[in-house]
């Protein structure tokens, strides 16, 4: 099979490719090859609104409208560059002319668990269709991890009326990227609500029982059963194929500031783009390279590689007016949800950073601020709406600022609607 263009990975940023090629290109072939047998669809919904009831077809991208041909249920397995052409599991491959790897990234495995169907690694639309199962009325459930992923689940799992407990080596939930007294205030109001955190804990060693449990031994010696565990212990980008065909990785696909990947050592340009979780990218105002692994990136980025793919296939037939990709330089906004807290943030929420904290009331509404030199890096808006792009250009800014110039200067919009 020959095709113009070819998306490997079926999530949000493949999609947000997907649509911008097909407004830059109307008439190019786009091919679309995912390992999940779902066509692409939003994946933060399943630590939140459909455990509240949101209706499971509302989080379909419906991609194929953008006439693109989808082949579900495969994986990709070598990228040849010389050839131009990437190969498949089912023994077919596909030529292309412009390739993106949108390939994200899975859920980091923890060493030492059982490989029992109630040991889930939460990343897909049928792990969360999978867990649902497993919680049943009555149903007991350990979540390993206070960061992003295992915080939303066990909120998620008890607003369902599960039993709950968290596990994890930090002190508190979100430790290392909220200030202490913050995680402790977050930790104290999931207690409140009826999770059991046990912080500062790992877990030693576990086995399935009966098929029917998973019991975990924790470093204290401590035991837990549960009818179903969930892991949400960070991710490993998906840069193999990349990293085989000889392109350059660093836990995560090097591109340059319009989103084209680079060979090791360098050398003539690929026509191999990479975008969302799996790209590791120079952001500018952070003044580092890293991933982002967050929804506002992978589509703003999706996009942006996809319209790159589309203008640089164009510049490359001579094709007239064809303008030139631009520099990627969309610093993207993340957010999550906490039982009723809620934030977005930009940057890097990292407290080894210097900290000023600016609280309308502790704990509960107000803005933190991370900083390096007294640059802003990042920016915590908790319960505090309205002031992304004010944030954002904080950082992008550059500017030093006294801790004193910030205080005050990131008011919540009270018109709101959470
Ligand atoms: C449960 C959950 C909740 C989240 N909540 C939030 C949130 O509240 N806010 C926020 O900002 N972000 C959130 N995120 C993060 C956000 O969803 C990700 O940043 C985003 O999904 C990344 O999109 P992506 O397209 O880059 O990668 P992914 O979504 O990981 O998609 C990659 C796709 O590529 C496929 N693939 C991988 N390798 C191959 C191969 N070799 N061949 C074929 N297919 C392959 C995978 O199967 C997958 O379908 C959440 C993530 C999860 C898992």
């Amino acid at each position: 099979m020959d095709t113009r263009y070819l998306i490997i990975g079926g999530g949000m940023a493949a999609d947000a490719a997907v649509k911008a090629i097909r407004r830059a290109d109307p008439e190019g072939s786009i091919v679309l090859v995912s390992e999940e047998r779902h066509p692409p669809y939003k994946r933060p919904p399943l630590s939140k609104g459909l455990w509240k009831g949101d209706d499971e077809a509302k989080i379909d991208l419906k991609t194929a409208a953008a006439a693109t041909r989808l082949l579900l249920g495969k994986r990709a397995t070598r990228l040849d560059l010389a050839d131009r052409r990437v190969a498949l599991d089912d023994g077919t491959s596909i030529a292309f002319e412009r390739l993106l790897l949108a390939t994200g990234a899975r859920a980091r495995p923890l060493p030492g668990l059982p490989d029992s169907p109630r040991v889930v690694a939460y990343r897909t639309l049928d792990d969360y269709r999978h867990v649902r199962e497993l919680a049943r009325p009555g149903a007991k459930a350990v979540v390993i991890g206070g960061g992003f992923i295992g915080s939303e689940i066990a909120a998620a799992l008890r607003l369902a009326g599960i039993e709950v407990a968290m596990v994890f080596p930090e002190a508190a939930i979100g430790s290392g990227r909220f200030p202490d007294g913050l995680a402790r205030a977050v930790t104290q109001d999931y207690q409140g609500r009826g999770v059991r955190v046990l912080a500062g804990r790992t877990v030693a060693s576990a086995e399935e029982r009966d098929d029917s449990s998973v019991v975990l031994t924790l470093d204290d010696g401590s035991e837990l059963v549960a009818d179903l565990v969930v892991v949400g212990v960070g991710t490993v980008p998906n840069d193999e194929l990349a990293r085989d065909a000889g392109l350059a990785t660093d836990r995560g696909v090097l591109v340059d500031a319009t989103l084209r990947a680079q060979r090791l050592g360098g050398g003539e340009a690929v026509p191999v783009y990479a975008a969302g979780d799996v790209a590791s990218f120079a952001w500018p105002g952070l003044e580092r390279r890293m991933r982002i692994e967050h929804e506002d990136n992978a589509y703003s980025m999706g996009a942006a590689a996809g319209r790159a793919m589309a203008l640089s296939l164009a510049q490359e037939r001579g094709l007239a007016g064809a303008a030139g990709p631009r520099h990627h330089d969309h610093l993207p906004f993340f957010y999550s949800d906490l039982f009723d807290a809620g934030y977005e943030a930009v940057g890097l929420l990292d407290t080894r950073l210097d900290l000023v904290e600016d609280w309308r009331v502790p704990g509960r509404e107000g803005v933190v601020y991370y900083l390096e030199d007294g640059r802003v890096r990042g920016v915590l808006l908790w319960n505090t709406w309205g002031q992304v792009d004010a944030a954002r250009e904080l950082v992008l800014g550059g500017q030093a600022h006294a801790p004193e110039d910030l205080l005050g200067r990131l008011p919540t919009d009270d018109h709101h609607d959470p």
